[in-house]
């Protein structure tokens, strides 16, 4: 049995049914010290509690002592964060449609569609200075448009969930948390593009996700909130859900359509953009799980209280999943603008043994690696982009004084290797070759002609791969080589 079932057992034996409900909610995000249990009212927290020790915090309740390690709610992971998208996670059971209504939920859709025209629901976003969280950061408000200006007909709204970037899991928190948050935010979406059916695109990866999405529209729908009357308005607007087989590059929006359509996935030269030839040929707007999840408070809170938070050009939170050498790991929602050193050293806590941080790497795959004297660096597009790296869907890894940048590399760019639909030659080829390119310097047989040759490669690579994934692949190696050249200098062959 698990913790749950254990303190549901636990409740019963001492005859505390009436008294104390015992609720399964979603991610707290405090992923190195979980599974963690809170107390309420009393706001006792628990930490790394066993299904053994479980019952013991229900004994505690009745004069007893409770045996798991107690935490803080006050630690700094916690403290230093804004939610916004992650407001009702660990908080509300995400099973029950009841317990999103009680803490505000659907209230903007309701509001959006008796009290706002489509129109106003567009501008509103495009005024928050919302931008998409899946990567590329392209203004959310100015996809809406395109797709609004579409002539009337059949227009789709898409979900991306295909989350795929290693160490990366803020999305599937979110789905598993709070489902009905995203089901809310493509029914606005769907209002104000003029769309009718959503598809929630989610990797098989991800079960539990899969089943509360599916949980969720069945009780939208049970509620009259999702189908041919949103809350008896006369709008319709229906959401499906497709499971993706795990192709990494299917996270790419025209691959993700190709997969929905029934085709094999892989990406499609730009233009026509989805927003004007997307699924079926119709016009779709495609966003992705966080960026869905700001849109009903910034419905609810209006465009002036999103656009104070964060940066001039970066509006709002983004979350991180916070990785690699650290002491503190998980899931943290922080505003726009904060440092890579607050994160790291504040909210992380910095790495266990006085180990120094030698590296960040944000962005997954597509993403860089960010020396320590950039840690005060401010964490919003622009800056990270600056640096060659890139917010891309939030992943940070942090790297210590012992790792070698050059395995760094090689790691993500095996990654990529593997990944790549091969589609076109740049990409199918070139990953390729710039892992063995790679291998041959950790293997100490390469020169400096090598290094000047995989430079051009890497160069050559992005500009003329087809979609992201190539265009973005070789960043790893860039970025190594830019900021720890001495490490590739050390494996070089001595020259004759
Ligand atoms: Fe496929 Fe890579 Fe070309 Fe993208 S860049 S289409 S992943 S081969």
């Amino acid at each position: 049995l698990g913790v749950k079932d254990q303190m549901d057992a636990a409740v019963k034996a001492a005859g505390l049914e009436e008294r104390v409900q015992v609720v399964g909610v979603g991610c707290m995000g405090f992923c190195g010290r979980g599974p963690i249990v809170e107390v309420e009212p009393v706001g006792l927290q628990y930490e790394r509690v066993t299904p053994e020790e479980a019952p013991s915090i229900i004994e505690a309740l009745n004069g007893g002592e409770a045996k798991p390690v107690l935490g803080d709610r006050h630690h700094p992971f916690f403290s230093g964060q804004l939610l916004i998208v992650r407001e009702n996670s660990g908080k509300i059971d995400p099973e029950k449609i009841g317990e999103y209504i009680a803490v505000g939920g659907y209230q903007a859709l309701h509001h959006a569609v008796y009290e706002m025209s489509p129109a106003e629901v567009v501008a509103e976003i495009t005024k928050s200075g919302l931008r998409g969280r899946g990567g590329a950061g392209y203004p959310t408000g100015l996809k809406w448009a395109t797709v609004a200006k579409m002539p009337p007909g059949q227009k789709y709204v898409i979900c991306n969930a295909d989350e795929g970037d290693p160490g990366a899991f803020m999305d599937r928190s979110v789905l598993e948390s709070d489902p009905h948050r995203i089901l809310e935010g493509m029914a606005i979406a769907g209002y104000a593009v003029g769309a009718t059916q959503g598809y929630i695109y989610v990797r098989a990866e991800y079960p539990l996700a899969i089943s509360r999405l599916q949980k969720a529209i069945q009780q939208a729908k049970r509620q009259g909130i999702l189908g041919s009357q949103v809350f008896g308005s006369g709008i319709d607007f229906r959401i499906d859900i497709r499971v993706g087989a795990g192709a990494f590059v299917c996270g790419e929006e025209t691959a993700l359509i190709a997969s929905i359509d029934g085709g094999r996935g892989t990406p499609r030269p730009r233009p026509p953009y989805p927003a004007v030839s997307g699924l079926w040929g119709e016009p779709t707007l495609i966003n992705n799980v966080e960026t869905l999840a700001n849109i009903a408070p910034i419905i609810k809170k209006g465009s002036d209280w999103f656009s104070s938070i964060g940066t001039e050009k970066s509006k709002g939170t983004k979350i991180f999943s916070l990785t690699g050498k650290i002491r503190n790991t998980g899931l943290i929602e922080v505003p726009m603008g904060i440092s890579l050193r607050t994160i790291i050293e504040d909210m992380g806590g910095g790495i266990p043994g006085g180990v120094k941080v030698k590296a960040v790497q944000t962005g997954g795959p597509s993403g860089g690696c960010i020396p320590a004297e950039h840690l005060d660096t401010p964490v919003d597009y622009e800056s990270l982009a600056q640096l060659g790296s890139m917010m891309g869907s939030g992943g940070m890894v942090v790297l210590d004084e012992d790792t070698s940048m050059v395995q760094v590399a090689q790691f993500y760019m095996e990654f990529c290797r593997g990944e790549t639909c091969g589609k076109c030659v740049p990409c199918r080829t070139g990953t390729v070759q710039l892992y063995q390119m790679l291998t041959k310097i950790l293997n100490k047989q390469a020169t400096t002609a090598d290094i000047e040759k995989m430079k051009l490669l890497s160069e050559m690579v992005k500009a003329t791969s087809l979609c992201g994934l190539g265009q973005t692949a070789p960043n790893p190696v860039l970025s190594t080589l830019r900021y720890f050249p001495e490490e590739y200098q050390a494996l070089l062959q001595p020259e004759e």
